[in-house]
């Protein structure tokens, strides 16, 4: 820090505060965590400094030799760890692996048979009128995924993000009544909707999904199946989730992050079988920047911690924490959706507190309990307030929380909730953001955590 102070002083004074931040509070948003050292060192190296567009030992670049030994044993890790065919460990972030993985597709099923048809190989040899028909068959594509508010990904479809733009998207949600996965209603959905690609996976599903079931719709249909697995690879890698939930063996494609549940740096990363391949490993450039290769390092970092028995012991933990912080909400009569949780994350139901979940979020907060709000099932406050706050244990899990933690956290967070009353607006009507935290509760809150 003195380093950077040298340089300037305000970054030295954020990145300290940032870590009293991250130490002096309950860090319960379920797509965080806390990144080991050997991790987060590798990240600060002169690889930073390196441009590597292409692949190992194809790059558009002189004197990539040491990146592609990065690359190519973050790959290997990332292969040995979750038994993929092939991964590509440069897309910088989810969103981006999911960008990538959606325009591989496309190459593969659309564009590589379109070409053949016509009878050219070099995109470049079109003559301008397929090169219309060609951009027409690419924009008519069909995506199915779940919605944003059963616990989707703004990337699998939602209409204002890019993916439900470049394609005609339609999503699958939840069972009103249970509030789980209705593979009999998605089948219904699928066969109708023909869609060329199935998407799996969440960010806020308290729930495991069973990858059988959903590869056997994409195989009804003809899609390809695309599972993001960003919030849950953590319990894949450290082999939690087995059998029929481990998306691995049945999806086409997998996408992730490496920074969530995994516990690696900031990054992204695609597996997939050899069939698809070619077409991911086009990614960049043709749709990422240059990759990081420090962060690919740090992924070969995280790979190979996660090949541990002490991952593995880890990622049991997360799983097991997250029922007893379930448990302790339910018998403090808090509703969960879905009624509890068999994943890493747990998402709560405020509205029978009267707040929404920006109320709920902020009055949290002033506790030094750090969640995000999140919309549940057909939520009557929309996307913006919600009714929800999402909370997930890996990060507390990784700072050693046990069961009686986790249960006082979940005491600490009813504390909070029932002793916050919504505000009100200038108008004097019911407000959906202001709150009012009651004196002492906030500070009696920290003083609690501090001890845990
Ligand atoms: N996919 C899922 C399921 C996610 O939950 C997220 C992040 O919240 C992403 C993709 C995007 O990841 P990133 O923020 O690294 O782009």
């Amino acid at each position: 820090l003195k380093v950077i102070a040298s340089v300037e002083p305000r970054i030295a004074e954020a990145t300290r505060q940032e870590l009293a931040d991250q130490r002096g509070s309950l860090k319960l948003i379920a797509s965080e965590n806390y990144a080991s050292p050997a991790v987060l060192l590798t990240m600060g190296t002169w690889f930073s400094d390196k441009y590597a567009e292409g692949t190992v030992g194809h790059r558009f670049y002189a004197g990539c030799q040491n990146v592609d030994t990065v690359e190519s044993l973050a790959a290997e890790h990332a292969r040995e760890l979750f038994g993929a065919e092939y991964a590509y460990v440069q897309p910088h972030s989810g969103i981006d692996a999911n960008l990538t993985a959606y325009w591989a597709i496309l190459a593969h099923r659309v564009e590589g048979p379109w070409l053949k048809n016509v009878g050219v190989k070099n995109m470049n040899d079109l003559t301008e009128a397929d090169w219309e028909k060609l951009r027409g068959e690419l924009g008519n594509q069909r995506l199915l995924g779940m919605s944003l508010d059963a616990g989707g990904h703004l990337t699998h479809g939602f209409r204002p993000n890019i993916s439900g733009k470049m394609f005609h998207q339609n999503q699958y949600g939840t069972d009103p009544a249970t509030g789980l996965i209705d593979y009999d209603a998605l089948r219904a959905k699928a066969k109708e909707f023909k869609p060329l690609i199935l998407v799996a996976g969440y960010s806020a599903y308290p729930r495991r999904v069973n990858f059988a079931k959903m590869r056997e719709i994409a195989d009804e249909v003809g899609a390809t199946l695309m599972v993001d697995m960003a919030h849950f690879a953590g319990l894949v890698a450290g082999k939690v989730f087995t059998g029929e939930e481990n998306p691995v063996p049945y999806a086409d494609v997998v996408t992730s992050t490496s920074h969530k549940s995994l516990r690696g740096p900031r990054g992204g990363f695609i597996l997939a079988t050899e069939e698809y391949a070619p077409s991911v490993d086009r990614g960049c450039p043709m749709v990422l920047g240059g990759p990081l290769s420090h962060v690919m390092a740090a992924k070969a970092v995280a790979f190979a911690e996660a090949r541990t028995t002490e991952f593995q012991s880890y990622a049991q933990q997360v799983a097991d924490n997250a029922q007893h912080l379930a448990e302790g909400f339910l018998k403090r009569d808090t509703n969960l959706v879905t009624g509890g949780t068999d994943n890493h994350l747990v998402l709560v139901d405020v509205s029978s507190y009267g707040l929404t979940g920006r109320q709920a979020e902020s009055a949290l907060l002033d506790a030094g309990v750090v969640t995000n709000r999140n919309s549940v099932p057909a939520d009557p406050n929309g996307a913006w307030y919600t009714s929800g706050i999402r909370l997930g244990t890996p990060a507390l899990t990784t700072r050693g929380f046990g069961q009686a933690e986790f249960d006082t956290v979940a005491e600490l967070i009813v504390d909070v909730l029932s002793n916050t009353k919504p505000g009100t607006t200038k108008a004097g009507g019911p407000s959906k953001a202001s709150y009012v935290l009651a004196d002492g509760v906030a500070d009696r809150v920290r003083a609690a955590s501090a001890e845990l």
